[in-house]
């Protein structure tokens, strides 16, 4: 059989049982195996045999899961996180250290700026955020020695700016460092960055990839495609010999898999955050049908745009789904069918009240501190996600202080719009 779509592997990928088994994958609800040696327990501890020993560094309901989220995005390897943050720190901790540096697009979501800027910070790692639109000269003099690693959205929260993904590889690759993507908005239903030369791809799994609200979760895929040995003098940790395991070197004993063992076998293993069996579960649930949901969340997004742009309130609309947006081109080259997401960000004319009479007026979509999920949403990122950037902060990243973001699930769309229009209405009041 040759390789699988995307729609078979949402339904049925990577659980295959076997005659008896269960259809649906089963919840390892266990904190603990059971072992019949001690000898088979400490080469497990030792990495050398392969298997479950505690549910802090790997569970099989979760590896099922995250085998699933790798085959969709082309990966190797992957992980489940416990949050979206965990698999953007782990993303880079996992290969940065006090006093190394990376470089990142200055759009990236609000809890990503907090965790690079302050909290790696104070880690000893530190960031330079470039603007993704700038061209390559531009954005290789925040290259340092030092550097290890870049970063970016494929589309980011909340501005819905679209990433040049291959642009951006080749500045990595020039710089001999990987390129680590976040593709939750995108989703692999729509974008598969490592198919233009993404490394590392992460996931807030909390949006769309559960996306009925029921499980804060995030994942980390691995291409397999970055070769740490021919840059061994930046990434010691992933080809030299690791004290805290007898001296195996990743790179040697796991090769195209060494980047996810080295998270599995020092990060969760030192720090925790993998997600419960039962949230692993959850989302897998939900990937069941992502490639449904994903499609309407697009097309209803698409008519609530250009709805948005024929309203006279309206004073702008960015989705790059719309012919005269300045992602068009880019969504067409990087997205299939050049659908982006469910999300739209928009500002209204007139002053902040105008916004917050608006939002308070809706009545179908929701206030709620959330993204892509089942059912319409919508925040106001300056007095919620990003409240403690200041404006100059939040132009920086791609977010004007009028921004509104509009997240359109997956109702019937005329009543969306509807609801809209009387808020829109009662805004004028
Ligand atoms: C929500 C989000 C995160 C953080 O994920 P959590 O699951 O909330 O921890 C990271 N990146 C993007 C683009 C997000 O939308």
């Amino acid at each position: 059989m040759g390789k699988r779509k995307l729609a078979t592997i949402c339904a049925q990928g990577e659980w295959n049982p076997k005659n008896g088994e269960p259809r649906i994958v089963p919840i390892y609800q266990s904190t603990t195996f059971k072992y019949d040696s001690t000898a088979e327990m400490a080469d497990l501890f030792d990495l050398k045999a392969e298997g479950y020993f505690y549910t802090r560094l790997q569970n099989p309901t979760n590896d099922v899961v995250a085998a699933k989220i790798a085959a969709l995005e082309g990966g190797v390897a992957a992980m489940l996180t416990s949050s979206g943050q965990a698999a953007s720190f782990y993303s880079v901790f996992n290969i940065c250290q006090a006093g190394d540096h990376f470089v990142s697009a200055a759009s990236i979501y609000g809890g990503t700026y907090n965790l690079f800027l302050v909290t790696m910070k104070k880690l000893g790692i530190e960031v330079t955020l470039v603007d993704q639109d700038a061209d390559e000269e531009e954005i290789l003099k925040a290259f340092r020695p030092n550097t290890k690693a870049l970063f970016g959205e494929t589309i980011t929260n909340p501005g819905v700016c679209v990433l040049d993904i291959e642009k951006f590889a080749r500045i990595a690759h020039s710089q001999g460092v990987p390129l680590i993507i976040d593709n939750t908005f995108a989703t692999p239903i729509n974008c598969r960055p490592f198919e233009f030369g993404a490394d590392i791809v992460i996931h807030s799994t909390t949006k769309y990839m559960d996306g009925h609200a029921t499980s804060i979760g995030g994942c980390i895929v691995d291409s397999g495609n970055f070769d740490w040995e021919a840059h061994h003098d930046k990434f010691p940790g992933l080809t030299e010999p690791d004290p805290s395991y007898h001296g195996l070197a990743y790179s040697k004993a796991f090769g195209k898999k060494a980047y996810i063992v080295k998270a599995t076998a020092q990060l969760m293993r030192d720090l925790g955050s993998i997600p419960s069996p039962m949230n692993a579960f959850l989302l897998n649930l939900g990937l069941e049908t992502l490639h449904l949901r994903v499609l309407r969340h697009c097309e209803n997004a698409q008519k609530v745009a250009e709805y948005l742009q024929q309203r006279p309130e309206v004073a702008w609309v960015h989705y790059s789904g719309l012919k005269n947006d300045k992602y068009h081109a880019l969504a067409q080259k990087y997205f299939d069918g050049g659908r982006s997401c469910g999300v739209i960000s928009f500002g209204l004319k007139g002053d902040r009240s105008v916004s917050e009479k608006f939002m308070d007026s809706l009545k179908l979509v929701a206030i709620v501190t959330h993204v892509a999920d089942a059912r319409s949403c919508v925040l106001h990122p300056a007095s919620h996600t990003h409240r403690q950037l200041s404006d100059e902060q939040l132009i920086e990243a791609g977010i004007q202080p009028d921004l509104i973001r509009l997240s359109i699930g997956i109702e019937d769309v005329t009543d969306i719009i509807a609801d809209i229009e009387q808020a829109l209405q009662q805004a004028k009041k």
